[in-house]
């Protein structure tokens, strides 16, 4: 089988580490529970942040974060797992593409199995869905709304990675990644 991942808030936990690297460079301590209940991507309102000191915010400290977010919990063994079992496993990220390289290092450092061949980056949020149909993936998982709302009419079947700003989406959702061996389990692959 394909599975085809994201990489940004779907195998790392970047928001949250967005958020905490913004507390250490602003030495504020707005508490993670106002991340927790943020409904929408951007994080700089939870500092009182304006869209334009937001965007300075991430543009100033963006290599720091992508190359520093850890991965959640179980994602790096769960991926593996997949492998060990003859699985290919794909990444779909629109990182843009001077981010590519350092990004794929950086997976590999934290221990995911990535093939050169199986890495793609650099495209629009939009152009996914061509790409997932392109690669024939039988199973592809995301987390952002903009991103999924084009999944739709693809043969993979396409889960959402639970966050507070996706919840409103009515379709397969896993929140942990231990989730997804028991659902192979009960596909028997
Ligand atoms: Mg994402």
């Amino acid at each position: 089988m394909r599975f085809g991942f994201d990489i940004d808030d779907t195998l790392l936990n970047l928001r949250e580490h967005a958020f905490r690297t913004y507390n250490a460079k602003l030495n504020r301590q707005v508490d993670i529970e106002v991340f927790h209940a943020l409904t929408c991507i951007p994080i700089h309102e939870a500092f009182g942040l304006t869209a334009d000191e937001g965007r300075e915010m991430w543009n100033t400290h963006r290599d720091e974060i992508y190359y520093s977010a850890p991965p959640f919990a179980d994602a790096v063994e769960v991926l593996q797992e997949l492998e060990r079992r003859g699985h290919e496993v794909y990444y779909v990220t629109a990182r843009k593409a001077e981010y590519c390289e350092r990004t794929k290092k950086a997976l590999i450092k934290a221990g995911f199995p990535v093939a050169e061949e199986r890495f793609y980056c650099g495209m629009d949020d939009l152009d996914k869905v061509h790409i997932i149909r392109e690669l024939e993936l039988d199973y592809y998982f995301d987390d952002k709304p903009k991103v999924l709302e084009t999944l739709s009419g693809l043969k993979a079947v396409t889960y959402v990675k639970d966050n507070a700003y996706n919840r409103h989406m009515d379709m397969p959702r896993i929140v942990g990644w231990q989730e997804l061996l028991n659902l192979l389990q009960e596909d028997n692959c």
